[in-house]
């Protein structure tokens, strides 16, 4: 078979057709990267954008950290590459043991690996070999919540529970089970506590896993704060540790997803301090590399580990790429930066202020159903009727409409929705570079009220 020139060839035209074609965007050609300094990137014509979304929430230290590259050089020049059958690095295990270090309680083992699919591939395949590790080979099923996004490879994808990514690659997926999103905005019912709503949605858990048959369910994933689905939604205050619960009476494993909101994006660490739990399995990347390396990690308990330990001896996985030394070296660095106090401290102080500007200027905005998230994740679900919470009809590709006009006045913003199962608004996603400053959230809020105007009225 012959390939087009454009799927292979660097050569620009088409190669940013092809990414054009490829991810759908509006509006003509993509334009170049030419740099990035700071919170900023420059395009090819000289024109600069404030990356707002740090891509898709990845640029946790903004572009071209010194430390972070110097890290990177030193070990480009010691070692870039040494495989796994043969050896560890100092990076690796150094990384390994910060990432311990400043997990919740009982996370003691990493597994590093390349991405963030690939993540939830292994935390799935780790989970499913415990349990016949530990004699239970006759568990089988996954649980995920609908309007959720775990990758596109096929088990993270199965996982996922969003609809459009999923309908031509149904037939191959492998079967997983899916039960509703903790989605206030849209599915908390009137008079409803919060409290009521989170054991409605843990019924709804426990009652999928009695019907699928107790000893039959591996696990329950779900990411903390829903990132690219929904747009920055957190949990309602109990729900996770009612949904810990449900997972521990039934010995079903909880894997939390933070490939997006972990890392400190939400203010924490890890999102899951926030809601008091531990799970049996956590994925990171995204904010683990900052964008400076391709990296991610499944973290395990001594649970999950021990059952390898001291059954088979031998996690039935592998990548060519795992504990990539120079993604290792980049990582540890932005590890040691990220998760100082005073980086958390800015995550939580940027993000109350770019909440409470959002708020001043598009609360009351006709077309603005919700502005929500943690730390500098926060999200904003456009509709078309703010009263009936009715969205735009997706062939308008609103939020896509909005990416646009945001980039006209030089902000990067993350778009989504429009296509997902029909009832959700679209969405655009802030999640700027944790060393933001003041007056730089205030420029994001003043070119995302002033794209969304000019979107809705286009
Ligand atoms: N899980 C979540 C929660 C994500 O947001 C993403 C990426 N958006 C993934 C998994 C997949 O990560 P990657 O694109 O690095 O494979």
């Amino acid at each position: 078979m012959r390939l087009r020139a454009a799927a292979l060839c660097p050569r620009q035209s088409g190669n940013a057709e092809m990414t054009r074609i490829l991810h759908r965007s509006i509006g003509g050609r993509l334009p170049q990267a030419a740099a990035g300094q700071g919170i900023f990137i420059t395009d090819n014509d000289g024109r600069s954008y404030i990356d707002g979304s740090g891509g898709a929430a990845v640029s946790c230290l903004g572009h071209g950290h010194p430390e972070v590259m110097a890290a990177m050089r030193a070990q480009m020049d010691r070692i870039a590459y040494a495989h796994t059958s043969f050896f560890t690095t100092d990076v690796a295990e150094e990384l390994a043991e910060r990432l311990v270090a400043l997990a919740p309680e009982g996370l003691d083992y990493v597994y590093l690996v390349s991405g963030g699919s690939e993540a939830v591939e292994a935390a799935m395949k780790m989970a499913r070999q415990y349990f016949v590790e530990i004699g239970q080979p006759q568990r089988r099923h996954f649980i995920a919540r609908r309007q959720s996004y775990h990758g596109n490879t096929l088990g993270a994808l199965a996982a996922g529970g969003n609809a459009w990514r999923r309908a031509q690659f149904q037939p191959i997926l492998p079967e997983t089970h899916h039960v509703s999103p903790c989605y206030a905005y849209r599915d908390q019912r009137d008079g409803e506590t919060p409290e009521a709503y989170a054991a409605r949605l843990a019924d709804e858990l426990e009652a999928k896993i009695l019907e699928l048959g107790a000893d039959e369910v591996i696990a329950f994933i779900a990411e903390p704060v829903v990132g690219a689905t929904l747009g920055a939604v957190g949990p309602v205050a109990d729900y996770f540790t009612r949904i810990r619960s449900i997972c521990d009476k039934y010995g079903v494993l909880l894997i939390l997803d933070e490939v997006m909101c972990g890392m400190g994006r939400t203010g924490t660490m890890f999102a899951c301090e926030q809601e008091g739990i531990s799970p049996d399995l956590v994925t990171i990347a995204k904010g683990l590399g900052g964008g400076y390396q391709p990296i991610g990690a499944v973290l395990l308990s001594d649970k999950v580990y021990r059952s390898f330990a001291e059954g088979s001896g031998l996690f039935q996985h592998g990548h060519t790429y795992i504990c990539h030394p120079m993604a290792a070296a980049a990582a540890n660095k932005v590890v040691e930066l990220i998760s100082q106090p005073e980086m958390l401290a800015n995550v939580r102080m940027m993000g109350e202020r770019l909440q409470a500007g959002l708020d001043a200027r598009l609360g009351q905005h006709a077309h603005v159903g919700d502005i929500r998230g943690r730390g500098l994740f926060r999200g904003i679900e456009i509709v078309a009727d703010k009263e009936t919470k009715t969205p735009f009809d997706p062939a308008l590709k609103m939020h896509a409409r909005i990416k646009k006009e945001a980039m006209a006045r030089g902000l990067l913003c993350y778009p989504m929705g429009g296509t997902i199962d029909g009832r959700i608004g679209d969405h655009v996603l802030l999640a700027p570079p944790y060393i933001i400053r003041p007056e730089e959230i205030d420029q994001i809020v003043e070119r995302i009220g002033g794209a969304i105007d000019a979107a809705v009225r286009s």
